[in-house]
C-alpha cells in the first residue's frame, strides 16, 4: 500500500468517526520552547492547555514533524528519520481511554478490503505503564488479547508529561513484532519496566496513544513528578509515525526503503556507482542521504534558511551531511541538484508548494552546497598542512585539538577527517577530539539551560490568563482607553505596588497598545492615573492572548486597585504605521525587480526605520536598488488603498497571501494585509496606514550580507526619509560652496581634484628623491678615512627606511672602485628611526659585515636589526642618540680593521 493510500485512510477512517479533517501545520513551531513542530498534537497545544477553546471536540490531522535529536540515528536504526508524517488522533474531553483505544485497534487491524491496514493481529503487541490497570483492562476487552500479550513499561517509555506543571498522563504504545530477523524473542509478559535495546527494532512502535488524565503539580525527571489529581476535562492525542506503517505495509527493512524515500537512494546510487544494501557503512550513508535531502527540502520550503544558530543551523547541518555523504560514497560532483528534484516529485503531491516555490528552495539548497564545497576545500588545505606538520616532525598522530579546529572552524566533519588521515597513514586522537567535543556539548546544553529559563515563568502568565482571560486587544481600533489593571508584577512576582522610580509589568484588563510582534516594535507611550504616570517602556505577548506592558513610574505610586488611562503616543503610532506598511511596500518591490523567488525572511520596523533581510545569495547591482527604491515609490505616489481582512488560512493562500514564518493551524482566522489589491498580499498582525501615500517616502539607504544566502535591505520611511535627504543636501551644498561649482558638476570636480592631487602627490615624491640621491655624490666624496676604509656615516632626518636603504645604496655605488668602503645611513621619520649599513667586496674581503654594524649600532636607537654581510637594516624608537650612533660606526670600522 503506498503511502499516500495509508494516509488517506487514515484521515478518512477518523473523519468518519466524527473527527475535523486539519491541515497540517508549518514545521516552524510557534512556540518559544520549540525549535520546531515535533509531534502532531503541537499545533493543538493551546487547547490542550485550556489556553483556547477548541472550535470541535474531536479532530484529526496529518502533521509534518521535524526532530533533530533523532538525526544520529538516521540509517542505523530502521525507524527513525529527521523529517516524518505524524497521523493523529485528537480528543478534547470528548472520548477517552476506551474509544481512542478501539479506534486505533480497529484500523490497524481491519482488512485491507475494508478501508483499514490489516495488521496481522497475532503479532501486535499494545504496551501500558506499569500497573494501569485499566488500560490492561480495556485493550483486553478491546482486542480480546490475553494478559501476556500486553507489555508493561515504566515511565520513560509510557509517561507523557511537558516538564513543567500541568497536564500529563499514561500513554499505550502499539508495538508490531517484525519477526527474529530484527531482535532475539522475547516474553510480553515478562518484559519491561524498560524495554531493551536489542528489541527496538523487532518490536517497532507504530503508535502512541496519549491519555491526559492527570494535573501535575511538580515535574523533576520523566519519571519522577507529582500528580496532584485528575484533570476536568480528560483528553486524548495521539501519534501514528505515517512512514513506520508504510515500512510495514510495503514489507520493506526499513523506513527509508519506503516509497516516499528510496528514490533517493535509487538516484544515489547512480551517481556513486555503489549499491545499495551492500556494506552497512555505506547503506548508512545512502539513508543520511535520502533522509537529510528530504528534511531539508521541507525545512526550506517552510522558510528556513541555513544560518549559524538555531533553525538555520539545523538546516545547515542536514545539508552539509547529505553532501558530506555523497562525498564519501565516492560522488564529488554537486549532488543536490541531481536529487533534491527526486524528492521534490514524491513528495509534491501532497505538498505542492514544492513544485509550485521549487525555484526557490532549489536556489537555497544549491547555494548552501556550493558554500559547502567551498569549505570543504578550504578545509581539506588546512589538513593538509596540518598532516604534513605531524609527518616532517615524525608523528603519525593528528592531535585531538587539530580534529577539533577542521571540525569547530572549518566545518570540517570528524569522519572526513578520519579518512583523510587513513589515507595518509595517518591516525587521529579520536579521544581528544570527542573529549572536546563533550566539553563544547557541556556548554552548549548550559546555554539552553539558561535560555529556558528566561520562559521559565510563563507560568505566572498562563496563570493571570487563566483567572482573567485573555486581554481586550484594541491596537487596531484606537490610541486611548480607559482600563482596569489586574496584574502588577515586579521581578516575576506579584507585587501590590510600585513605587516612583520603580518598573514593574502591568497586566490591564483592556489596551490599544500594539505588543512587538511580527518585526513590528512595540508602542511607546503612558498611562495615567488620578495622581500618577507610568511610561511604557515595552509590550509584550508571553503568551497567547496575554498583553504585558512593562512600565516605569514616572510619577506618583502605582496601586493597582484605581482605574487607569493608557495613550499610545500617536506620533510614535504614526510612524510605527508608515513603517510597517512600508516594510510591506518594499517586500513587494524586491519581488517585483528580482522575482517571486526573493521571499523575505525576517524584518523589523520601528517608527522611521525598516529593514527587510531575504533569501537571495548575490549582492545586489545599484541599479536593482535603484529600481527597488523607485518602484516603491510609485507605489506611494499611485496613493494604494490598504486593507485588512481575516480569513482562513485556506482562502488566503488562495489569495496568493505570503505566509512566513510560524504559520500554524489556529481556528481564529489569519489577518491578511493587503496594498492596491493582489499587489501586496501578506499574513500580518501589523498596524498600517489607510492609503500608501501616508508613508510619505522610501528611501532605501543599504544593501548588505547577513550571513549565507540572505541579504538586508534598510529604508527609511516618513520624516525620517525627509531628513535623510535634507543631510544629504545639506553635505551637497557644503561641498558645491566649497568647491565653488553647481551640484551637477559635483562629481566631476572631485574627480579632477583627486587626480590632480594624485599627480602632485607623485611629482613631489619625485622631487624628494631626487633632492635625497642628489646628496650622495657629495656624501661619497666626503667619505672618512679609517685605516684603509671609506667610510661614510650619515644622518638623513625626514628619510624613513626605503629611502634610507635607496640612499645608501646609491652612496656604495659611488665609492671609489677597488678600495674597502663602508655606508651607514640613519633617517629619523614619523617618530621611527631606520638604518642601514652597506659594505662593499672589499670591506667584506676585510671582516667588515654589515649585518654586524646594524647589531652593533641597533641598541642605541631603542631597536635591532640585521641582515647579511652586504646590506643589513634595522630600526627603532628612539633618535635622541643617533649621532652617538654614527660616532660609534667609525670605531668599530676601525677596531675591526686593527686600526683602533
Ligand atoms: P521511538 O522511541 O521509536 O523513538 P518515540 O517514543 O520518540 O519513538 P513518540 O514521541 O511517541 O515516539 O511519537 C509518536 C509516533 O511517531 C511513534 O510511535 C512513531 O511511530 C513516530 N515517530 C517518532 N519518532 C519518529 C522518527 N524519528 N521518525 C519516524 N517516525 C517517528
Ligand atoms: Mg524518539
Amino acid at each position: 500500500m503506498d503511502t499516500a493510500e495509508i494516509r488517506r485512510r487514515f484521515l478518512a477512517h477518523f473523519e468518519a468517526a466524527g473527527h475535523a479533517v486539519v491541515p497540517s501545520a508549518s514545521t516552524l513551531a510557534d512556540d518559544p520552547n520549540l525549535l520546531f513542530v515535533n509531534a502532531g498534537m503541537v499545533p493543538f497545544k493551546p487547547y490542550f492547555l485550556g489556553q483556547e477553546t477548541p472550535p470541535f471536540d474531536r479532530a484529526t490531522s496529518v502533521q509534518k514533524c521535524i526532530r533533530t535529536p533523532d538525526i544520529e540515528d538516521v540509517g542505523k536504526t530502521t525507524r527513525h528519520a529527521t523529517f516524518f508524517e505524524m497521523c493523529g488522533n485528537f480528543s478534547f474531553g470528548d472520548y477517552f481511554k476506551e474509544g481512542a483505544i478501539e479506534l486505533a485497534w480497529d484500523l490497524i487491524t481491519k482488512p485491507v478490503a475494508d478501508g483499514g491496514y490489516g495488521l496481522d493481529k497475532d503479532r501486535l503487541y499494545p504496551s501500558v505503564l506499569v500497573g494501569d490497570q485499566e488500560a490492561i483492562d480495556l485493550w483486553m476487552k478491546v482486542t480480546g488479547l490475553p494478559k501476556e500479550r500486553i507489555v508493561q513499561l515504566g515511565p520513560k517509555e509510557n509517561y507523557w508529561s511537558m516538564g513543567v506543571p500541568g497536564p500529563g498522563g499514561p500513554c499505550s504504545e502499539i508495538l508490531f513484532d517484525r519477526g527474529p530477523d530484527f531482535g532475539p524473542d522475547f516474553d510480553a509478559a515478562t518484559l519491561g519496566p524498560d524495554m531493551p535495546v536489542e528489541l527496538e527494532d523487532r518490536l517497532l512502535e507504530i503508535w502512541n496513544l496519549v491519555f491526559m488524565q492527570d494535573d501535575l503539580s511538580a515535574v523533576r525527571s520523566k519519571s519522577d513528578f507529582d500528580v496532584a489529581g485528575s484533570l476536568p476535562k480528560k483528553n486524548i492525542d495521539t501519534g501514528m509515525g505515517l512512514d513506520r506503517v508504510a515500512l510495514l505495509l510495503q514489507g520493506k527493512k526499513n523506513m527509508y526503503e519506503i516509497d516516499l524515500v528510496h528514490p533517493v537512494i535509487a538516484r544515489a546510487e547512480q551517481l556513486t556507482g555503489k549499491t545499495y544494501g551492500i556494506d552497512r557503512e555505506d547503506d548508512i550513508r545512502f539513508c543520511v542521504v535520502a533522509d537529510h535531502v528530504r528534511s531539508s527540502m521541507m525545512l526550506i520550503g517552510d522558510g528556513v534558511t541555513p544560518g549559524n544558530d538555531g533553525r538555520g543551523y539545523v538546516l545547515r547541518r542536514l545539508l552539509r551531511r547529505a553532501v558530506r555523504s555523497m562525498r564519501l560514497l565516492g560522488c564529488e560532483d554537486r549532488v543536490l541538484p541531481a536529487l533534491m528534484p527526486v524528492s521534490r516529485d514524491v513528495m509534491g503531491p501532497t505538498y505542492p508548494n514544492l513544485f509550485t516555490d521549487w525555484e526557490r528552495i532549489s536556489q537555497v539548497a544549491f547555494a548552501e552546497e556550493d558554500a559547502f564545497r567551498k569549505t570543504l576545500q578550504a578545509g581539506t588545505q588546512i589538513f593538509d598542512l596540518a598532516a604534513g606538520e605531524v609527518k616532517s616532525s615524525g608523528g603519525s598522530t593528528l592531535s585531538g585539538e587539530r580534529a577539533f579546529a577542521l571540525h569547530d572552524t572549518y566545518g570540517f566533519p570528524i569522519d572526513l577527517t578520519l579518512e583523510m588521515a587513513a589515507e595518509q597513514g595517518l591516525q587521529v586522537d579520536e579521544q581528544g577530539f570527542r573529549g572536546l567535543m563533550a566539553e563544547q556539548r557541556e556548554r552548549a546544553k548550559a546555554d539552553a539551560r539558561s535560555k529556558k529559563g528566561a520562559h521559565g515563568d510563563t507560568a505566572v502568565y498562563r496563570g493571570l490568563l487563566d483567572e482573567f482571560g485573555p486581554t481586550e486587544w484594541l491596537a487596531y481600533e484606537t490610541l486611548e482607553t480607559e482600563s482596569r489593571p489586574l496584574a502588577l508584577l515586579s521581578g516575576g512576582a506579584a507585587t501590590p505596588r510600585l513605587a516612583e522610580g520603580e518598573i514593574g509589568e502591568l497586566v490591564l484588563d483592556r489596551t490599544p497598545f500594539y505588543a512587538e510582534s511580527g518585526g513590528q516594535v512595540a508602542d511607546a507611550g503612558t498611562i495615567v492615573f488620578d495622581g500618577g504616570r507610568l511610561e511604557v517602556i515595552d509590550v509584550q505577548r508571553p503568551i497567547k492572548g496575554l498583553v504585558v506592558h512593562q512600565v516605569r513610574v514616572t510619577e506618583g505610586e502605582l496601586d493597582p486597585s484605581r482605574e487607569v488611562h493608557a495613550r499610545v503616543d500617536p506620533e510614535w503610532r504614526i510612524g510605527a504605521r508608515q513603517a510597517h506598511s512600508g516594510t510591506h511596500v518594499v517586500h513587494a518591490a524586491l519581488r517585483e525587480v528580482l522575482g517571486p523567488t526573493a521571499l523575505q525572511s525576517g524584518s523589523y520596523n520601528r517608527p522611521g526605520y525598516l529593514r527587510l533581510d531575504f533569501g537571495w545569495t548575490q549582492a545586489l547591482s545599484p541599479q536593482q536598488v535603484r529600481d527597488i527604491e523607485q518602484v516603491s515609490q510609485q507605489a506611494l505616489r499611485a496613493d494604494l488603498a490598504v486593507a485588512w481582512d481575516y480569513m482562513t488560512l485556506e482562502q488566503a493562500k488562495e489569495w496568493g497571501a505570503i505566509a512566513l514564518f510560524g504559520e500554524t493551524y489556529d481556528n481564529t482566522k489569519v489577518r491578511v494585509v493587503e496594498i492596491g489589491g493582489p499587489w501586496s498580499r501578506e499574513l500580518c498582525g501589523g498596524t498600517h496606514v489607510d492609503h500608501s501615500s501616508q508613508i510619505g517616502t522610501v528611501v532605501v539607504t543599504g544593501e548588505t550580507s547577513v550571513g549565507s544566502g540572505n541579504r538586508r535591505i534598510e529604508a527609511l520611511t516618513g520624516l525620517e526619509g525627509f531628513a535623510y535627504l535634507a543631510r544629504e543636501r545639506d553635505v551637497v551644498a557644503q561641498l558645491t560652496g566649497l568647491l565653488k561649482t553647481q551640484p551637477d558638476d559635483l562629481v566631476g570636480r572631485v574627480q579632477g581634484l583627486t587626480e590632480r592631487l594624485r599627480a602632485a602627490e607623485k611629482e613631489l615624491e619625485r622631487a624628494r628623491l631626487a633632492q635625497l640621491l642628489g646628496a650622495s655624490a657629495q656624501l661619497a666624496s666626503g667619505a672618512a678615512q679609517v685605516g684603509p676604509v671609506k667610510v661614510v656615516a650619515h644622518r638623513a632626518d625626514g628619510a624613513g627606511g626605503s629611502d634610507v636603504r635607496q640612499l645608501a645604496m646609491d652612496v656604495r655605488g659611488r665609492l671609489p672602485q677597488g678600495e674597502p668602503g663602508v655606508v651607514v645611513i640613519i633617517g629619523h621619520a614619523e617618530g621611527k628611526v631606520s638604518v642601514v649599513a652597506a659594505t662593499n667586496d672589499e670591506a667584506r674581503a676585510r671582516g667588515l659585515s654589515a649585518g654586524e654594524l646594524v647589531r652593533v649600532v641597533g641598541p642605541l636607537l631603542g631597536g635591532k636589526g640585521g641582515g647579511k654581510d652586504d646590506v643589513a637594516q634595522g630600526g627603532g624608537t628612539d633618535a635622541s642618540r643617533i649621532d652617538e650612533a654614527l660616532a660609534l660606526v667609525s670605531r668599530e670600522v676601525a677596531t675591526r680593521v686593527g686600526q683602533g
